[in-house]
């Protein structure tokens, strides 16, 4: 790869961040990496954010290219599938992701996971990352960018995986080379925390992701190692206005979440205590401005987290743009649109799944129209493997584009929905006939993807 004219800089130490230093660094680059929060490897920064995060097969692949997987993998924790709580029935209900060994999500330390990247990129002796460094404006006229202590320094690309909020993106925007709006939803979220025992394990099932649907709102429950789960609370922005006092969420969650409550003796000052966060989704375009700036992760798409792909998208983006900054050497202007060429179709099928899995798992995983639709899709990826599979393992466990995800989960609803409409359609020949799909377990020969 050919060197800009000028120093390569990464706004944001994040995980599209870190990620694209080391595979510049791989490539004989030296990068510097400017961060606004301290390092979380010496400090408790990450309070407010989500603590653990579900990672899956697109975020996998990144992480056996740059060699880090073994490290990721002993700190991870694999989940099988759902386990559902409902209101009425004291005894949760676990629904498999899905019928192959590989279809498991691994629940993981976003702190920890960000650690091995940043240790990563300092071991290739080529990134320097200086944190408590905001950047405050980056000025594509002059290649210099500004930083709140009033320092300026020049570049000559500046990669921006600086998050929803990105100053990168923002400066493409002014020089009239992108746009980009956020659609906020009326629901937010608000995280809590379910102890573990007195001797450190995990109070319920650590090796599958809890759900309490409830219609309208959910809980969620991912495992850490350290025994406890991270919980979360997704509900329509005006439950956690009526909130307010220990009496109201005391009388809120014994009345939805019962079984939950009952484990958790400070729920109420947890709650009143810990922040509630908005949810959105970023939509963009003009993902680049000439060969001089170029957004991935977050900065370029923030999605909505009920399919748990936000950082998972982010790492593929990174993988994407270093490919094709490698495949155009000579000329990254070229580079960075076909970058966006190729991902923002995806980027906005992810975006649009993610906001149809809400309705899934606050409601859809207690329908017995969704259960029965399911149940038949199951039986049909076992009568004909190869040929169909459940959107949501398409996304998960594959690195298929998520465009070819959703287009193909369009067609297969249709055909299920027609079937269970009229049982006389010979619906195991119109799944045979539908075209094969790739490989779905790219994690199967991770030898292959090396390189890559
Ligand atoms: C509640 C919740 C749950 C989620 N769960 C999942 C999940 O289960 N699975 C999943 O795949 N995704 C999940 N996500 C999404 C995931 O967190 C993000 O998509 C992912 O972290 C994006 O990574 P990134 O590197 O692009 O951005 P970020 O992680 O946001 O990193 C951006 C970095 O840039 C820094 N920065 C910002 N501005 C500046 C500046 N001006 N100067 C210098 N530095 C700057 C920030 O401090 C930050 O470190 C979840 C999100 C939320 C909110």
């Amino acid at each position: 790869m050919t060197a800009p004219d000028g120093p390569i800089v990464i706004a944001g130490a994040g995980q599209a961040g870190s990620l694209m230093a080391i595979y510049l660094a791989r490539q004989g680059h030296d990068v510097t990496v400017y961060e606004s929060r301290s390092d979380l490897r010496r400090h408790d920064i990450d309070a407010g954010r989500s603590i653990n995060l579900a990672l899956a097969t697109r975020g996998m692949v990144p992480l056996i290219d740059v060699g880090v997987i073994d490290q990721v993998d002993a700190i991870t924790i694999p989940m099988r599938g759902r386990m559902v709580h409902a209101i009425d029935d004291p005894t949760p209900e676990l629904q498999p992701y899905g019928q192959q060994a590989h279809e498991v999500i691994h629940s993981v330390s976003r702190t920890d996971l960000n650690a091995i990247l940043l240790d990563a990129a300092e071991a290739t002796g080529r990134v320097a990352i200086e944190f408590d460094t905001q950047i405050e404006s980056v000025d594509l006229q002059d290649s210099v960018l500004r930083f709140a202590d009033g320092r300026v320094e020049p570049f000559g690309l500046v990669i921006g995986a600086d998050g929803a909020g990105s100053r990168v993106r923002k400066a493409i925007a002014e020089m009239g080379a992108g746009r980009y709006e956020t659609e906020w939803l009326d629901h937010s979220y608000k995280e809590l925390t379910l102890p573990p025992t007195a001797d450190g394990s995990h109070l319920i099932d650590p090796n599958a992701l809890h759900i309490w649907p409830r219609g309208q709102f959910m809980l969620i429950a991912l495992a850490n190692p350290e025994g406890d789960f991270t919980i979360t609370l997704f509900a329509p922005t005006d439950t956690f206005d009526k909130l307010e006092t220990a009496g109201q969420v005391d009388a809120f969650f014994d009345a939805e979440f019962a079984d939950f409550a009952a484990l958790v003796p400070d729920l109420a000052q947890q709650f009143i205590e810990n922040p509630t966060g908005p949810l959105g989704t970023l939509r963009a375009s003009g993902w680049s401005y000439e060969d001089k700036a170029v957004i991935v992760g977050d900065a370029a798409h923030a999605i909505v987290p009920f399919h748990g792909q936000g950082m998972n998208a982010a790492m593929e983006s990174a993988r994407a743009l270093h490919r094709h900054m490698s495949e155009n050497t000579d000329d990254f202007a070229a580079a960075f649109r076909s970058y966006e060429a190729d991902r923002k179709p995806d980027a906005d099928a992810i975006a649009d799944m993610a906001l149809q899995n809400y309705i899934e798992m606050r409601s859809g995983v207690i329908d017995p129209d969704y259960l029965a639709k399911r149940e038949l899709a199951l039986a049909l990826e076992q009568r004909h493997p190869g040929h169909i599979s459940p959107r949501y393992n398409m996304v998960m466990f594959s690195t298929m584009p998520y465009a070819e995800a959703q287009s193909r989960a369009a067609t297969q609803g249709d055909i299920i929905a027609k079937a269970i409409a009229d049982p006389t359609i010979d619906i195991d020949a119109l799944v045979a006939a539908l075209p094969p799909l790739p490989q779905l377990d790219p994690l199967a020969d991770p030898d292959a993807l090396t390189n890559s």
